[in-house]
């Protein structure tokens, strides 16, 4: 129970406990950046004819494939087909449709024939280029074929996801539900934001850094406030945020005279699975969950480091991989680079670092750079930080032009493996 656990080895116990949430209905509009819960068929061929993509003429091609700049053929126009319009008249031989993009290819014509590539007055065309046969139309059923599978249970909603679900006319989307999150800070020592300044208290960062980093991910979660370092006190407020899926209480984690978290969760009937990681800034940082876990209704409780920066870093690396598995992500993990280190870096054997970074980028890649001080009570590494350089737990020193990975912090980008 006291053994360290690297790394790698947290985040697949934390993750063998977490499940994906049941599935929900959403408005279309509001499922951007959920997962579909279950798989989309289309519901109509589209386009639901053959199409002209161009601007230009209908034809045969027996006609035309001979034309040249210098040797034109001359055909006459028998129609003029808008888009949403169906063609009346046949195109037969010499004659030409004059069409327009999205509109229905008329019968008897197999080619159309780019404006810019024609000489027209109105009743008559010039062609002066023959494409290939069958050219600038697009087929019936290209985009979406009536019946088949076009989207997966499991895909993420881009943009570009929603525009094909908008075609297949979802205004409301099964996506999974996203977790509910509840929040505490710990200790006597915190000041609330809303508390007047009291000199010899701490400002309460974590209550508001791990929303803001719940909101990163699309979750809104809820603020218990602090409780104090009491054993009662703290198990009431620690009952209150079992009833979400997913609790995040932060300090009092450790092994200090007067650090409760874990007995009383224990005495909640939270099954402890760890409490010590490998890393730095991060350890101590406990992990359990109800009996059955997330799975069974249960709840998923981090016991997170008091220390700002460790309480960011262990959200960054166990909190967010976990809600987006629950959410029904498949690509858990922020997205890794590589980088060249842009100075000397100096380490301790046997925990993984994670370095607060900034990146430039020169002509061979991108190039990292320490944000300066790193203690684990300096917010300000943090602030400015673009990424973590992962320095791996056997690593003692690196030198400057080293190649590194780097963890992006900013935007949504995520990756199926750590990479770590
Ligand atoms: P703990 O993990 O409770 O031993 O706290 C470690 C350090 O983090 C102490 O210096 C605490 O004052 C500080 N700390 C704990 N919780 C918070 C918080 N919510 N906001 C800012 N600092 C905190
Ligand atoms: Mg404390």
């Amino acid at each position: 129970m006291t053994a360290y656990r690297s790394v790698t080895e947290a985040q697949q116990c934390i993750l063998s406990h977490v499940s994906a949430m049941p599935p929900e209905e959403v408005a279309l509009h509001d499922s951007l950046g959920r997962v579909l819960a279950c798989d989309v068929n289309a519901n109509r061929n589209h386009p639901p004819y053959d199409v002209s993509a161009m601007d230009g003429y209908a034809v045969r091609y027996a006609d035309i494939a001979a034309a040249t700049s210098g040797t034109p053929v001359r055909l006459t126009v028998v129609d003029d087909i808008r888009a949403g319009q169906m063609p009346q008249v046949k195109v037969m031989p010499g004659k030409a449709a004059r069409i327009m993009t999205g509109a229905p290819v008329p019968a008897g014509a197999d080619t159309v024939i780019r404006v810019e590539d024609t000489d027209g007055d109105g009743d008559h065309v010039a062609i002066l280029l023959p494409p290939k046969s069958g050219a600038n139309i697009r087929p019936l059923g290209e985009n979406l074929r009536n019946g088949e599978l076009v989207l997966n249970k499991g895909t993420e909603i881009t943009p570009g996801v929603l525009a094909i679900l908008a075609m297949v006319k979802q205004k409301q989307v099964s996506v999974f539900a996203r977790p509910t999150v509840a929040i505490l800070s710990t200790g006597d020592e915190l000041e609330g934001i809303d508390e007047p300044i009291d000199e010899n208290k701490i400002p309460d960062a974590n209550s508001h850094a791990l929303y803001a980093q719940c909101r990163a991910l699309g979750i809104t979660p809820t603020l218990l406030g602090i409780a104090h370092d009491n054993p009662i006190e703290l198990k009431a407020r620690l009952a209150q945020g079992l009833k979400h899926d997913v609790l995040l209480a932060s300090g009092g984690v450790s092994v200090g005279h007067h650090d409760f978290v874990r007995p009383m969760l224990e005495a909640l009937g939270i099954t402890m699975h760890f409490w010590r990681v490998a890393m730095r800034p991060g350890h101590p940082l406990a992990f359990g969950t109800s009996k059955g876990g997330t799975s069974e209704n249960g709840t998923a409780v981090f016991g997170l480091p008091g220390n700002p920066v460790s309480s960011m870093v262990c959200f960054e690396q166990f909190v967010g991989p976990a809600l987006r598995a629950m959410s029904g992500h498949k690509n858990l993990f922020r997205r890794t680079i590589a980088a060249r280190l842009a100075h000397d870096l100096k380490d301790r054997v046997g925990r993984a670092h994670f370095v607060r970074a900034t990146l430039q980028r020169d002509a061979d890649g991108y190039i990292a750079s320490s944000t300066g001080t790193q203690g684990s009570g300096v917010l300000m590494s943090m602030a400015m930080a673009e990424g973590f350089i992962v320095v791996p737990a056997d690593t003692e020193a690196m030198d400057a032009g080293d190649e590194v990975v780097v963890q992006l912090l900013q935007g949504m980008d995520f990756q199926e493996d750590a990479n770590i």
